[in-house]
């Protein structure tokens, strides 16, 4: 094993060590790579991971990012590991140590990763990935350099805040951990150009979720409910994805009335109309429903929309209405009607055999709550005339019921 020399690398923040960053103008431009490794010869180092898949992506992240950095070598997978001039796996962690590799050319050189510390978690892959980009450099022949506040990959410890890149938008991450001068001392041994920046870029920490299959919309089958929703669900990254139901309204479909979140299994979803929720009157118009998956790294799948034309269910008219005539010296009549469940009443006034056919402010009777007596109407107009009763959705005013018409001859005062 002549030659051989294992470097390793501790997180900062495991030690307790909180690392003052010197300004960047301060740091000394010799101190910014190191080489210590010989160079491998050709342009690829061949790479056989023993590591189970879900180390995939953060592997694939960082061996992409030097792939990508403009030094004139790659890291090449292969399926033999008789022919890798370089096998990638997990080990049990030596105190803070998270991972250790070969520094450069070497017969049989490894890269370790420690099996405890690093994490294939969804929010971890960074930190794995800037944990495999690190050691990568250290098989291409790099070595430990200062920390500076350049967040140099090749820093001895990995500094929080450099991992912990900014996230651009949600479910993205800076998937790059290469700086500059990391790429200078790797195209200094295998030569190459530097890549101007950006070399840092925003990766997505999942993959789309799958979008739903055979999305429809059945027509009401009641008065009660706008319709049935039914679409197929995907069977792919089961256990990563939920669906969400919007339930659009108002011109354009821009308004967001309702948001139902299910599920995975969930292949079915009935609306109904219950007019006393807020979120569940829904206004005359057009009815859009949005459907899409979404990940746990809040991602969206292309969205699914079905359209339909909303009534609402034509409300019962007031029914057994009885009157009673002068109940108390101020109180016209003391009522009593049947109304459909969540309406309240309205009475408009008309002469004798002129009933008002619809809702107005002009004619309307005043009610209201009397204690021992019930509801009550007052300012009747005295002498003949005829009574219009509606039924009304307090979702709002445009649904009314048809009238129940009722005719009265009101005395001038109460008896006695
Ligand atoms: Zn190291």
């Amino acid at each position: 094993m002549r030659g051989a020399r294992h470097t390793r690398i501790a997180l900062a923040l495991a030690l307790g060590c909180l690392v003052v960053l010197p300004a960047l103008a301060q740091a000394a431009p010799a101190a910014r790579y190191r080489v210590s490794g010989a160079r491998w010869p050709g342009t690829t180092i061949r790479y056989y991971s023993t590591l189970d898949s879900s180390w995939n992506w953060s592997l694939d992240h960082a061996v992409a990012s030097w792939n990508s950095s403009g030094a004139a070598v790659r890291f090449v997978p292969t399926r033999s590991r008789a022919s890798a001039q370089l096998t990638i796996g997990l080990e049990r962690p030596h105190g803070a140590e998270l991972a250790h590799a070969t520094v450069g050319r070497h017969a049989g050189a490894t890269l370790r990763i420690g099996s405890r510390t690093a994490r294939t978690t969804v929010a971890a892959r960074p930190f794995t990935t800037h944990l495999f980009a690190h050691e990568l450099g250290h098989v291409l022949g790099l070595d430990h350099v200062p920390a500076t506040a350049s967040c140099t990959v090749m820093t001895a410890r990995l500094l929080p805040a450099c991992v912990a890149a900014q996230v651009p938008r949600a479910g993205y991450f800076d998937c790059s951990p290469l700086s500059i001068d990391d790429v200078r001392g790797a195209v200094r041994l295998y030569g190459g150009r530097v890549k101007a920046p950006p070399l840092r870029r925003p990766c997505a920490y999942a993959p789309l979720p799958p979008a739903l299959l055979r999305v429809t919309l059945q027509p009401r089958s009641s008065a009660t409910d706008v319709g049935t929703l039914t679409w197929v669900a995907p069977r792919t990254q089961l256990g990563t994805w939920q669906t969400v139901v919007e339930r659009r309204t108002g011109p354009g479909c821009t308004t967001v009335a309702k948001v139902w979140t299910l599920a995975p299994a969930t292949t079915r979803l009935l609306d109904a109309y219950r007019p006393a929720d807020s979120d569940g009157a829904i206004p005359a118009g057009p009815v859009c429903y949005d459907l899409y998956t979404r990940n746990t790294a809040q991602r969206t799948s292309p969205r699914r929309r079905v359209t339909t034309t909303w009534s609402p269910p034509a409300l019962a008219a007031p029914a057994g209405i009885s009157l009673r005539e002068w109940p108390a010296s101020t109180v016209d009549y003391a009522f009593s009607a049947t109304l459909p469940d969540t309406a309240s009443v309205r009475v408009q006034w008309g002469a004798a055999g002129a009933c008002p056919a619809t809702v107005d402010e002009g004619t309307a009777i005043t009610t209201s709550y009397v204690d021992g007596l019930g509801p009550v109407l007052l300012y009747v107009p005295t002498g003949p005339g005829c009574l219009s009763w509606f039924s009304v959705d307090p979702s709002g005013a445009e649904s009314t019921s048809a009238p129940t018409q009722l005719a009265i001859t009101h005395a001038d005062a109460p008896p006695g």
